[in-house]
C-alpha cells in the first residue's frame, strides 16, 4: 500500500475482509510452518485447518520460553519464519508485568499503513487537518538491547526511531530531534515550547493515551511562565542541555515575541484553567488520544480543560502484540475500532456469560457477543490472547467494528466478589456527575482492595481539580458531603454480589474515597517509568496492587470520606 492512497483503500480492506485474513493466515503459516514453535503442533504443514485443530490458544507466559530464546540470542526461527529485527517491551501498567513481544519490518511497515489510514479518516472529518499541525506528545524511551544484541524498546520507540516513522508525511510541530530526545522532562518542554510558538498551525491536540495528555497539562502548570518569557526574549532555558533539542528549537523559536508571550501569560494567568487548550490552540478541532477503556476516566477532565469546545477522538486500538483497528467515526460519542483485516490474522474467543466458548474468525463474529482476540501475527504470536475483552457493535463492509471493554484480568475483590474494570469505570461515571455538579474535575482515579481491614474495603483514590480556585485544599472541608455521596453513588452502582456482602452480611466494609494531593498521579506515573514502563503507553491503572505503587498516593493524601449507609440490594 503506497503512502499516498485515499480512502478507497479502506473500503476494499473492509469489504474484501474474509479473503483477506486467508491470504495473511497463509502468508504467516508458509512462512512460519517450519519454525521449532509450530513443527511441534503441525509437522512442518502450512495448512489452514492444521491449524486451527493442532495449534493452541496460549497465553503470553507460555510462550514466554521460545521468545526469551530467541531475546537471548537464538536464531529467529524458534518462533519466526522472517527475521526477527527488534523486541517490543509492553508497558506493564495493565498485567503488572512487562512483557517482551518479538518485531521485524512487517510489523512497522503495518504500524505505517495504520498510521496512514488514520490520517485519512481525520482529514475526512476534520477540515485543514491535512494542512494543519498536529501535536501529538510522544516521548522517547532509551533502547536497551536484548542479550542477544537485539533492540529493545516500547513500540511507540521503535517505531518512532525506524525507518517507517521517517516516510510519513512530517506534520508535528517540533522537530523530530526534539521526539527523539531521551530526557523526557526537556522533551516536553521543548514540544510545548514548539507546539506554542506554531499555535495558530496547530489542527490537533493528544497524545497516545489521554493519560498522558493530562500529565502534559500539569507540567505546563508549572512551566507556563518560563515558556512565556523564553518566547518573549526569543530565547530557551539553559536547563534544556540536550543539544540536539536546544539546536532544533532555535529553527522553531527564531526571534523575540513579545505579544504571544503576552498572550500565553494573560490566558495561563487565569484563576480557571477551564477551556485552557482551546485559548492556547484557537484552531485546533480535536484532541486525540485513546479515551477508551481505562482512559474514559479522562474525559470530563479534557472536557473541562477544553471546555467542551473540541472533539475527544479515539481514533485507534493497538497493542505491542498486533494493531487492530481504527475508528472510523472520529466525531461519535460511541467509540468502536473498525478492525483492519491486512494487520494480523485475528480470532475471537467468545467469553458472553463468563465461560470461554467457540473460536470465530473475523468476519464471523456476533452482533452484541463479547469476545477476547487472539493475535496471530508475523513475528511469532500464534493463537495469542491480548487479554482485552470486545463488544462487537457492528460491521462495516465485511470488517466488524468492536467496543473495547476491559482488561480481563484487571478486577477487585476483598471477599467472594468480583468487580470488573469496566463495573469500577461505570460505577466512576456517575460519581464524577456528582463531582461535576459541585464544580470538581476529577484529574486521576485508581483503586484498591483494601484486606488490612476487617472486614476488607474498596479505596477508590481521586485526584480533584476545582473549577472555581486552582488550589483544591481551599475547597476540601466545603464538600464533605458531595464526597460522602460519591462513595454512596459508587457503592449502589456496583454489582449485586458486592451489594450483598457489604448490606446483607457485612462481609465488605464502606466503600472509602482518599482524595490525593494535586499531582499525585503525575508521581504515580513517573513511579512506573522509573520502573521501566514508557510515558508514550503509560496507563494509569484501574486497579493497584504494588505495595511500592501504594505508597506512592498513600503518602499524599489530603482526606478520607467513607459511605455513611449501606447500599440497597
Ligand atoms: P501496550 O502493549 O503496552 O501498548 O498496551 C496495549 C494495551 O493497551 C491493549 O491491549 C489495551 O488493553 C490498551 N489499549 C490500546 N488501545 C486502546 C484503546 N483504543 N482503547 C482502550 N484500551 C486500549
Amino acid at each position: 500500500m503506497s503512502l499516498d492512497c485515499d480512502l478507497t483503500v479502506l473500503e476494499e480492506l473492509t469489504s474484501n475482509a474474509k479473503q483477506i485474513q486467508d491470504d495473511v493466515l497463509t502468508k504467516i503459516l508458509k512462512a512460519n510452518a517450519n519454525t521449532e514453535y509450530l513443527q511441534r503442533f503441525l509437522q512442518g504443514s502450512a495448512d489452514k485447518e492444521l491449524f486451527k485443530k493442532n495449534v493452541p490458544v496460549v497465553s503470553y507466559e507460555d510462550v514466554k520460553p521460545y521468545i526469551d530464546r530467541v531475546a537471548n540470542g537464538e536464531p529467529s526461527d524458534v518462533i519466526s519464519g522472517e527475521p526477527i529485527t527488534a523486541f517490543l517491551v509492553s508497558s506493564g501498567t495493565s498485567s503488572g508485568n512487562q512483557k517482551i513481544f518479538p518485531a521485524n519490518n512487517i510489523f512497522f511497515k503495518n504500524i505505517q499503513i495504520f498510521y496512514t489510514l488514520g490520517s485519512l479518516v481525520m482529514s475526512k472529518c476534520f477540515d485543514g487537518y491535512k494542512q494543519g499541525k498536529v501535536i501529538r506528545f510522544t516521548f522517547t524511551h532509551p533502547i536497551s538491547t536484548t542479550p542477544g544484541g537485539l533492540p529493545l524498546a516500547p513500540t511507540v520507540t521503535s517505531f518512532t526511531k525506524s525507518e517507517y516513522f521517517r516516510s510519513l508525511p512530517k506534520n508535528s510541530p517540533s522537530p523530530y530531534q526534539i521526539i527523539m530526545c531521551t530526557d523526557a522532562k526537556q522533551s516536553m518542554y521543548c514540544q510545548l515550547l514548539c507546539g506554542l510558538v506554531q499555535r495558530d498551525e496547530v489542527a490537533s491536540v493528544g497524545a497516545v493515551f489521554a493519560a498522558v495528555l493530562v500529565q502534559v497539562i500539569h507540567f505546563l502548570e508549572n512551566y507556563w511562565k518560563e515558556l512565556a518569557s523564553n518566547i518573549r526574549f526569543g530565547h530557551v532555558s539553559e536547563w534544556i542541555t540536550d543539544l540536539s533539542c536546544r539546536d532544533s528549537v532555535s529553527t522553531v523559536l527564531v526571534e523575540p515575541n513579545p505579544e504571544l508571550a503576552d498572550l500565553i501569560e494573560n490566558v495561563c494567568g487565569k484563576k480557571s484553567w477551564q477551556g485552557i487548550v482551546s485559548l492556547l490552540w484557537p484552531k485546533a478541532k480535536c484532541i486525540e488520544a485513546i479515551f477508551t477503556g481505562s482512559m474514559a476516566q479522562y474525559i470530563p477532565t479534557l472536557e473541562f480543560y477544553t471546555n467542551n469546545e473540541l472533539s475527544l477522538v479515539s481514533l485507534r486500538y493497538a497493542s505491542s502484540e498486533a494493531f487492530f483497528g481504527l475508528n472510523l467515526e472520529p466525531l461519535s460519542k460511541n467509540v468502536s475500532y473498525t478492525f483492519l483485516p491486512n494487520m494480523s490474522y485475528f480470532e475471537f474467543l467468545d467469553v458472553d456469560g463468563g465461560a470461554e466458548g467457540e473460536i470465530v474468525d473475523l468476519v464471523n463474529v456476533k452482533l452484541g457477543r463479547y469476545y477476547e482476540i487472539l493475535v496471530t501475527n508475523f513475528s511469532g504470536l500464534h493463537r495469542c490472547r491480548v487479554g482485552d475483552v470486545l463488544e462487537v457493535t457492528g460491521f462495516y463492509n465485511m470488517a466488524p467494528q468492536l467496543r473495547f471493554v476491559r482488561r480481563k484480568n484487571a478486577a477487585l475483590s476483598v471477599h467472594l466478589e468480583s468487580t470488573t474494570e469496566e463495573e469500577l469505570l461505570k460505577a466512576l461515571a456517575r460519581a464524577t456527575l456528582v463531582l461535576e455538579s459541585s464544580d470538581l474535575v476529577l484529574m486521576g482515579f485508581t483503586c484498591y482492595g483494601d484486606i488490612s481491614t476487617v472486614p476488607g474495603h474498596y479505596v477508590f483514590y481521586l485526584e480533584l481539580k476545582s473549577k472555581v480556585d486552582n488550589n483544591i485544599t481551599n475547597v476540601l472541608s466545603l464538600v464533605n458531603k458531595v464526597l460522602v455521596e460519591c462513595c454512596c453513588v459508587i457503592e449502589e452502582s456496583l454489582n449485586r454480589i458486592y451489594r450483598h456482602f457489604r448490606s446483607k452480611e457485612g462481609s465488605i466494609g464502606a466503600l472509602e474515597i482518599r482524595v490525593v494531593q494535586e499531582g499525585t498521579f503525575g508521581s504515580l506515573m513517573d513511579f512506573f517509568v522509573s520502573r521501566g514502563c514508557s510515558i508514550t503507553q503509560y496507563k494509569t491503572p484501574i486497579c493497584l496492587n504494588s505495595a511500592e505503587a501504594l505508597k506512592v498516593l498513600g503518602d499524599k493524601v489530603l482526606a478520607r470520606f467513607f459511605n455513611d449507609k449501606s447500599p440497597t440490594i
